[in-house]
């Protein structure tokens, strides 16, 4: 096997997986690799909170949890470069898209994970945190508009109150 095209590094929420090199697309980099479970085994690995569980086939998951699977570093994201398919029980990873120096490798871990594992308002992912942003930023802008219009309407009550009072 070549040297890897990447690197482990600090993400966002936690370590990730970082190119070191230009990639091309539908690249094999990786290989998740793991003690095979079966069906019992992977529940009672769940249920002690073992977060390296891939779910390979109904009836067999790989335990990715060892150090040693470097393939446990890719993080999670809605817009992935990267993609994770099985060929048997076999999991490896592979380039969805052209990969720059610097980029994270990530991919989808799919919508079950996202909805009951991440939870879809705290997702990290460059898109979510984008999403939110622009989300906030309208949110603020409705305010200001707000806020601005609540202050021209007390200066013209207060403009009005004094024309009265000098009437007087
Ligand atoms: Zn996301």
């Amino acid at each position: 096997m070549p040297p890897r095209p990447f690197r482990l590094g600090r993400s966002r929420t936690g370590l990730g997986l970082f190119a070191t090199r230009p990639i091309k697309k539908n690249i094999r980099i990786a290989e998740y690799k793991g003690k095979l479970l079966p069906l019992k085994e992977a529940e009672a690995a769940e249920a002690r909170g073992n977060r390296y569980l891939y779910e390979v086939t109904k009836k067999w998951t790989i335990d990715g949890k060892d150090r040693g699977n470097i393939a446990r570093y890719f993080n999670h994201s809605c817009n992935p470069n990267t993609e994770s398919y099985n060929i048997g029980k076999r999991v490896f990873v592979r380039t969805i898209k052209p990969i720059e120096p610097g980029d994270e490798l990530v991919y989808d871990y799919g919508s079950d994970y996202l909805n009951n594992v991440i939870g879809k308002s705290r997702c990290q992912c460059t898109r979510c945190r984008k999403r939110r942003a622009k989300r906030a930023k309208e949110l603020r802008e409705v305010r200001v508009r707000r806020e601005a219009r609540l202050a021209a309407k007390k200066k013209k009550a207060r403009a009005a109150k004094r024309k009265t009072k000098k009437k007087a």
